[in-house]
């Protein structure tokens, strides 16, 4: 469903990605690790244009990201066609990132009545059910301020798959909370995970990375350096840079 070739990013001078390649397929869980720096945040963020590529293409549900055809040739899309093709991913950020001013239900109520043109009661009832799912229904009228940082963090899960995107991205979604805080968020992707929705995961949780990914990608300045099946990679890394940063981060 996600498929990246040959992609490359630059900031000015500084080659981020230099020339990765993905595949992601229906359903699958796969975590992206590697240390600080190695591009993890940049390749997520390329997935749904948060950040523009300069080479290389990245598809998903078989649509070229950023483009479309016209007579058969690819040119760049348009703003509006861009957002349509955002809609494909659901995002979920460090920073929790849900509007201040709102509670937890208009929270996830407002993309689906503003995006997706649903009226207030059908919005409604489809954010009651995704923040049931997420555990966090009794408190829907809380304003983000009046809830703590994993039930932020669950709302905002709640926010992005209650559009029904075909893949999520988690971007480190535990690592701006408190440690006693990191395990209803795990657990709460971990059973969205069990159900089949399709995840790319950037995370510095390895044992989490180990339980519930389908692949794990191991990201080296700017390069997948390894890529397979977590028993594979955790337990018998090929490379010396994979042995020493499993060393230093379990
Ligand atoms: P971390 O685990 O620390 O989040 P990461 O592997 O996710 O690291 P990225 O955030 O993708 O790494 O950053 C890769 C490189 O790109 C870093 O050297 C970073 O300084 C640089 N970088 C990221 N965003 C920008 C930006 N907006 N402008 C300039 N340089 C950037």
């Amino acid at each position: 469903i996600v498929e990246v070739r040959a992609l490359h990013k630059r900031f000015g001078e500084l080659e981020v990605l230099k020339g990765i390649d993905l595949v992601v397929n229906e359903g699958e869980v796969v975590s992206i690790i590697g240390s600080s720096g190695s591009g993890k945040t940049t390749l997520l963020r390329c997935l749904n244009l948060l950040e523009e590529f300069h080479q290389g293409e990245v598809r998903i549900g078989g649509e070229s990201i950023g483009y479309r055809q016209r007579n058969g040739q690819r040119v760049r899309a348009s703003e509006r066609e861009i957002a349509g093709q955002r809609a494909m991913t659901g995002m979920v950020f460090q920073a929790f990132n849900l509007f201040p001013h709102m509670s937890a239900l208009d929270n996830v109520t407002l993309g689906l009545t503003r995006v997706r043109g649903m009226s207030r009661r059908q919005a409604v009832e489809l954010a009651d059910h995704w923040l049931e799912r997420v555990g966090m229904r009794e408190r829907r009228d809380h304003r983000p301020a009046q809830l703590s940082g994993g039930q932020q963090q669950r709302v905002a899960i709640a926010r992005a798959i209650a559009m029904n995107p075909r893949v999520m991205l988690f971007d480190e979604a535990t690592s701006a909370l408190d440690p006693e805080r990191v395990g209803e968020v795990l657990e709460t992707i971990r059973s969205l995970a069990q159900e089949g929705m399709t995840m790319v995961l950037v995370t510095h949780e390895m044992r989490f990375a180990r339980d519930v990914s389908d692949k794990v990608v191991f990201m080296d300045g700017g390069r997948i350096a390894e890529q397979g099946p977590p028993a594979t990679l955790f337990s018998t890394p090929e490379s010396a840079r994979l042995q020493a940063f499993l060393k230093t981060s379990s």
